[in-house]
């Protein structure tokens, strides 16, 4: 636990960001990192130069840790892409001397290789300068390779030391590379993992009504489509309404009036079958759609229905009120259209109504 938050607190500084909120935090976190990883190394690589006893070298070797540490300090004080660019310049620079220094054999050339992918990573779109940029490393590798098969490396070192520093290059290169491919495909995944959630929101809105949460009739006619086009089994619809929802409103207020529409929703919810698809069709109309049931099951479902509603108390200020919902129930014959199907759901509603209200059906 002690452990996690160390390790977080630390990940937290290095990703702090530099202050200017356009600048992607992801971005500065792989600079600092890359830069402590180059400070590392080149510590390492000091190490192994002070055993060839060369004072230019070694110089170099002592200079560079000194170059990354200073870079890290100054990644907190100036903006993400000055960072970023003289990481680049020092990365190259120490590519080179090294090149120079030590010949091919050691292997520091691919650190070209971890250079072309970091820029092409980061996030700034300049795309003809990272396409000149991955010529110049191309050709850059190509004059160092002709230049190391004609000329001996400035400091010749014995076979141990050679392999070692073959050993440590190769290591760092790895890291650095896993790096920055693993930290940008995180950025990638985290914004394709957003993109997916934003859609989903964004379909889960198109498809319900904002006050009650349920299904809006966009959607109710597509899963009524789908679900009659395939139709295997027993199907039963029911269209309901909110008995004298008028008087409600003009009585206690149109929020309480909101507030029973929302209540009445829950109790669909909670207390109809699990598969029973719910809209609000419009207004204080509902239209419920049981997709495994015939008209008796569902006529059962909306009684037990129908007396929970009826249960429901509702605080209308200076007194307590109570609401019921006619319900015009209808079965599936298997081959009407659902115009037909709606129409005959919605004249049983209306026969409810002219018989008094507060009653199913059928
Ligand atoms: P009946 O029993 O015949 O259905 O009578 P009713 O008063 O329920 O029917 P009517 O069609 O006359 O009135 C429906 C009312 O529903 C009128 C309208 O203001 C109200 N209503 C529709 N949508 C909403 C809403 O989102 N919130 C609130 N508070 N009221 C709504
Ligand atoms: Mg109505
Ligand atoms: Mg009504």
């Amino acid at each position: 636990m002690k452990e996690q938050s160390v390790l977080s607190t630390i990940y937290e500084n290095i990703c702090r960001d530099t202050g200017k909120q356009n600048e992607s935090a992801k971005l500065i976190a792989v600079v600092r990192l890359l830069t402590l990883t180059m400070l590392v190394y080149s510590f390492v690589c000091c190490v192994l130069v002070s055993l060839t006893g060369h004072t230019g070298a070694l110089a170099f070797s002592l200079f560079s840790p000194v170059l990354f540490l200073a870079l890290f300090v100054l990644s907190y004080r100036c903006g993400t892409y000055v960072s970023y660019c003289i990481l680049n310049i020092c990365i190259l620079f120490w590519s080179i001397v090294n090149i120079y220094y030590f010949g091919w054999n050691i292997g520091v050339q691919h650190f070209l290789v971890v250079l072309l992918v970091f820029v092409f990573f980061s996030k700034y779109k300049h795309e003809r300068a990272k396409i000149a940029y991955a010529s110049f490393l191309f050709v850059l590798r190509l004059i160092f390779y002709y230049y190391c098969r004609s000329h001996e490396p400035h400091t010749v070192l014995g076979t141990d030391l050679n392999n070692a520093l073959q050993i440590v290059n190769t290591f760092f290169i790895f890291l650095s590379l896993g790096l920055v491919a693993y930290l940008f495909s995180t950025t990638t995944q985290e914004m394709e993992g957003k993109l997916i959630e934003y859609n989903r929101k964004l379909v889960k809105q198109a498809n319900t009504d904002t006050l009650t949460g349920l299904y809006n009739r966009r959607r109710t006619m597509e899963y009524l489509e789908s679900l009659l086009k395939d139709a295997e089994s027993q199907i039963s619809i029911c269209l309901c309404d909110i008995d004298h929802f008028k008087h409600v409103n003009d009585t206690y207020g149109h929020d309480t009036g909101d507030v029973v529409l929302k209540s009445i929703s829950d109790t669909f919810r909670t207390k109809l079958p699990p598969d029973t698809f719910i809209s609000r069709w419009g207004g204080e109309e509902f239209l419920l759609i049981f997709p495994n049931m015939n008209g008796d099951e569902a006529g059962t479902a909306l009684e037990i229905l129908r007396q929970k509603i009826k249960g429901l108390v509702f605080d209308g200020g200076s007194e307590k009120f109570t609401v019921s919902l006619t319900y015009g129930l209808v079965e599936y014959d298997f081959h009407s259209d659902i115009t037909t199907l709606l129409k005959e759901a919605d004249e049983k509603l209306y026969i409810g109504k002219e018989s008094g209200r507060d009653r199913v059906i059928f």
